[in-house]
């Protein structure tokens, strides 16, 4: 294998002392998730402005990235930052436990519902996604422990999603290697992967997987099963869109066993994948819907729960939350963020620099390392695979890769994106321009075009 990647090319490494300086004092004092210790090479980040990034040496960035796919809005909104300083002067936070209540909150509440599916009726505040998702997977069995069903605690899950870093989302991942027992084995379903047919032993993909959830819960008994957990979108592993007849066929089933249904919509939602909730695309009625990342474009840390009606009517006064649930300056910073979603019109945005992504990424399918080019919205992805015909990942082959192509497209071309699962990521700030996204497709092209692999 070969890859003319940045060390052999003229590269912009940190040559500077200022970022040496940085790199060397975080790498004495950040451990970093997901980091390699033993790699000196830091990208020191320093100011934004839409979707472009400044490192702490000016160079210049196109961030197709948006910091784990969530700064909806971009990058150096002086708006959200007047907004955060007045609320924080005026009264930065005080708990909404028990019937302390504020106007930001309230006002912040109101604009999640008015936009959500017409099922849902009320919001539980959050810090993040994973105390969402954590905070979900105990309600969901709270649940049906207050309507007398207790033994309603089985959880079904899609293989390979991601619901979070704590042990209820390590439950949800069926355990982690090295953290000992999790509470209870979620039950793993096939993921709705059109591009991996062979998962699907050459049936239609949805009927498969209909057949497939009927079977589980024939198994496990629906009066055992509390709720399935589906990222509408796949993101973590690889951005993978379901069939359009997937989710309301899923859910019929799930219904129809008095199973509820839990959409993480943590990623995909505030435009996103192109829709204020991608529930509303598929015409669907969860019973919990799960938020974070693009709630407040990462401004603040922030992480929300919608409830359907009846659902939060069974699980009215239950604890949890926590002590930063209804933070005001969070609230009004979160507010300001759905108003610019809407004055500018990004979710059409989203649509439509998507749709232009997936047309001039299509060229790259000709290249002998790409074997799928997929999204939604601005969720896109680039499947990379070492053979066409047997779709084995790339990266599972030749793992030094990631980082190869990673450094080189950020040094030789000033673009930052993520790989996930064997997919590049492309998941801008909704405000990237038409030719930033050209940019981007060049650059992704230009990379992929240098990987070289002899098999021999
Ligand atoms: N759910 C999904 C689908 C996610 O992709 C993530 C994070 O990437 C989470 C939950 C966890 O959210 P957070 O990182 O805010 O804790």
């Amino acid at each position: 294998m070969d890859f003319h990647c940045a060390h052999k090319e003229p590269c912009m490494a940190a040559t500077n002392s200022t970022a040496t300086d940085w790199a060397r004092r975080d790498a004495r004092v950040v451990q970093h998730p997901h980091g390699d210790a033993a790699d000196p090479d830091r990208l020191v980040l320093v100011r934004g402005k839409g979707s472009t990034l400044w490192d702490v040496e000016g160079r210049e960035y196109i961030d197709a990235h948006a910091g784990a796919w969530l700064t909806q809005v971009g990058h150096g909104r002086e708006e959200l930052a007047k907004v955060a300083a007045e609320q924080m002067s005026a009264l930065a936070h005080f708990t909404i436990m028990n019937d302390f209540a504020n106007p930001p909150t309230i006002e912040f509440c109101e604009k999640l519902v008015e936009r959500a599916p017409k099922n849902i009726a009320k919001v539980r505040l959050m810090g993040s996604g994973s105390e969402a998702d954590d905070e979900a997977l105990q309600l969901v069995r709270l649940f049906h422990y207050r309507r007398g069903q207790p033994q309603r605690t089985k959880i079904l899950v899609l293989r390979g999603s991601y619901h979070g870093r704590t042990y209820g989302g390590a439950e949800l991942a069926g355990g982690r290697p090295g953290i000992g027992e999790v509470p209870d084995g979620a039950i793993m379903l096939t993921p709705p992967w059109p591009y991996h047919a062979e998962l699907f032993g050459g049936e239609n993909l949805t009927d498969f997987c209909v057949r497939e959830l009927e079977q589980a819960i024939a198994r496990v008994g629906a009066e055992n099963i509390a709720a399935m957990f589906g990222e509408l979108v796949m993101g973590p592993a690889g951005m993978i869109p379901a069939p359009d007849d997937y989710w309301p066929r899923m859910v019929e089933v799930l219904r129809s066993h008095g199973i509820l249904f839990v959409a993480d919509e943590v990623v995909t939602a505030f435009g996103r994948a192109g829709a204020w909730y991608t529930s509303l695309d598929y015409h669907l009625a969860p019973d919990i819907i799960v938020l974070a990342k693009g709630i407040a474009s990462g401004y603040v840390p922030l992480g929300a729960l919608l409830l359907d009606g009846d659902v939060a009517d069974v699980l009215d006064g239950a604890s949890g939350g926590g002590s930063y649930a209804g933070h005001l300056m969070a609230s009004a910073v979160a507010s300001a963020n759905i108003d610019i979603i809407e004055r500018e019109n990004l979710l059409e945005a989203s649509r439509l620099r998507g749709a232009q992504f997936l047309e001039e990424l299509r060229e790259l399918l000709n290249l002998p390392v790409v074997g799928d080019v997929r999204g939604r919205g601005l969720m896109v992805g680039v499947e990379l695979v070492s053979d066409k015909t047997t779709r084995q990942p790339l990266l599972d082959r030749f793992p030094n890769l990631k980082k190869d192509i990673d450094r080189f497209v950020r040094t030789r071309h000033g673009v930052i994106l993520g790989i996930h699962g064997g997919t590049i990521a492309l998941t801008p700030p909704l405000v990237i321009t038409p030719r930033e996204v050209s940019r981007v497709v060049d650059a992704v092209g230009d990379t992929l075009a240098r990987v070289n692999i002899h098999t021999g």
